[in-house]
């Protein structure tokens, strides 16, 4: 249907082989420190977008003809990325990387036991997901509402930088086996929520090979890191996970919504979720079918999320966007070494220096997760009830102290045993030292007499 006119030529996606075009001049320095892009240039893509998108409805062809070519396009373009060999497979674009996990789950069940879709769970034995205690809720969430239950998502054990523990994950399928329940499902995370850690792709799958299992690539977050000759080394062994999820509304800096699920086979997205409605999706239609996307989806209209992302793509260039990664995570990078050593600060985890030719680059991915020690808890006993108890208020009490100033805000956590910690990530390419220097100085004069 594209050749007609020349569409597939105008929209394809630029390559990486081009120069870099200079760095555009940093913005004017403001005084509002927004290092996650909720008012940067994005904003006009997302104004172009709304403009536009009014007007359109569900994924047939015939309704959203160019939208769909792009939609096609660009998960190709990704799929290439990944290295699943010419880009083939299958995906769609979702409302989040929630929903893209929830996608995978619901494939794999398809995959290696299709009856469920016609007779429902009773057809299959009780069938058990494995996902990092670190990873993204939204995968026990996914077997609650798919029907598998959440006892029956198994949380791995993680190493103290919060990657999954290949040994631990072999261990809890053997004993699943064990207890006559099957195994069906892995989840691998790119980039964790909190510690932006990485699990070691590889070596899961090649337990999932053993096991016969799906393996999953949450790269909900890190995805992003895929647009960089320096850092996709991360994702390494991506290419034989069986779907994944990248959300370029994340560290890409696309307005929200845009989360892509991606599958490494062809045609198993319309297997497992379409149901031919014949008032949409007539077999006999004069066009190529395969271009009505929209059964391959859970919803039936569709925002257009595809434009957007497709606009940034063209108008920044592969390159464009790695130099906005490789920018964000040279940014945290300052931040991670600025605090490391200096007085009143503790790090959560510690970096990790990765393969030569690289440089030792502690920072995996922009997260950077850290207490700062207010000069009347620094001579403590760090183990002590009542220092944890202290120490657990810091953060918050900062920043109500940073919203009612109005000056920065930065989110914090606790996780596991660890009392509340700061947890800076930096999205914004636009961000500057200088707005990481503010942020170090406004902690210290709000925190100075805690
Ligand atoms: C944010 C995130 C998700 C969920 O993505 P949404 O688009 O917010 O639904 C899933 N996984 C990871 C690792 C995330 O960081």
């Amino acid at each position: 249907a594209g050749n007609r006119f020349g569409a597939k030529a105008f929209l394809s996606l630029p390559n990486t082989s081009p120069p870099p075009p200079p760095p555009p001049p940093p913005l004017p320095h403001t005084h509002t420190h927004t290092l996650q892009p909720v008012a940067s240039k994005a904003s006009l893509y997302e104004l172009i977008d709304s403009c536009i998108i009014i007007l359109t409805a569900r994924f047939t062809y015939e309704i959203a003809p160019v939208f769909v070519l792009m939609e096609q396009l660009t998960l190709k373009k990704m799929r290439e990325i990944i290295g699943w060999p010419s880009g083939e497979g299958d995906g769609i674009f979702s409302p989040g990387g929630a929903i893209s996990n929830m996608y995978s789950v619901m494939i794999a069940r398809y995959k290696y036991f299709p009856e469920v879709k016609a007779k429902g769970m009773s057809a299959a034995p009780r069938l058990v997901l494995f996902t990092s205690e670190h990873s993204h809720y939204s995968i026990k969430k996914a077997g609650a509402a798919l029907g598998f239950g959440s006892e029956n998502v198994v949380l791995l054990s993680t190493d103290e930088r919060g990657r999954v523990i290949p040994a631990d994950l072999e261990a809890k399928i053997l004993d699943v086996k064990q207890k006559g329940y099957h195994p069906l499902f892995v989840n691998a995370t790119a980039g964790s929520t909190v510690y932006g850690a990485f699990d070691p792709i590889n070596e899961i799958a090649d337990i999932c090979e053993k096991y016969n299992m799906w393996l999953h690539v949450d790269g909900a977050w890190g995805g992003g890191l895929l647009m960089s000759r320096k850092h996709r080394h991360k994702f390494s062994g991506v290419e034989r996970a069986n779907s994944v999820t990248w959300n370029p509304h994340k560290m890409m800096g696309v307005p929200l919504q845009c989360s892509a699920i991606l599958v490494r086979e062809k045609g198993i997205l319309a297997g497992c979720n379409s149901m031919c409605a014949g008032y949409l999706f007539q077999p006999d239609k004069q066009y190529d079918v395969s271009y009505d996307t929209g059964d391959k989806a859970i919803q039936c209209g569709r925002h257009v999320d595809i434009f957007k992302f497709w606009l940034m793509w063209k108008a920044k260039g592969t390159i464009g966007f790695e130099q906005h990664i490789d920018k964000c995570l040279d940014l945290s990078q300052y931040l991670y070494d600025k605090i490391r050593n200096r007085e009143g600060y503790e790090m959560v985890f510690d970096g990790v220096v990765i393969i030569p030719p690289f440089l030792p680059q502690p920072q995996e991915h922009t997260n950077v997760c850290f207490w700062y020690i207010p000069p009347s808890l620094r001579g403590m006993e760090h183990n002590s009830k009542e220092y944890r108890e202290k120490l657990h208020k810091v953060a918050p009490n900062i920043k109500a102290m940073m919203m009612e100033s109005g000056t920065t805000m930065v989110g914090y956590q606790p996780q596991g045993q660890k009392v509340n910690f700061f947890r800076m990530v930096i999205s914004n390419p636009a961000a500057l030292q200088s707005d990481i220097d503010f942020l170090i100085d406004e902690i210290e004069r709000l925190g100075r007499d805690l």
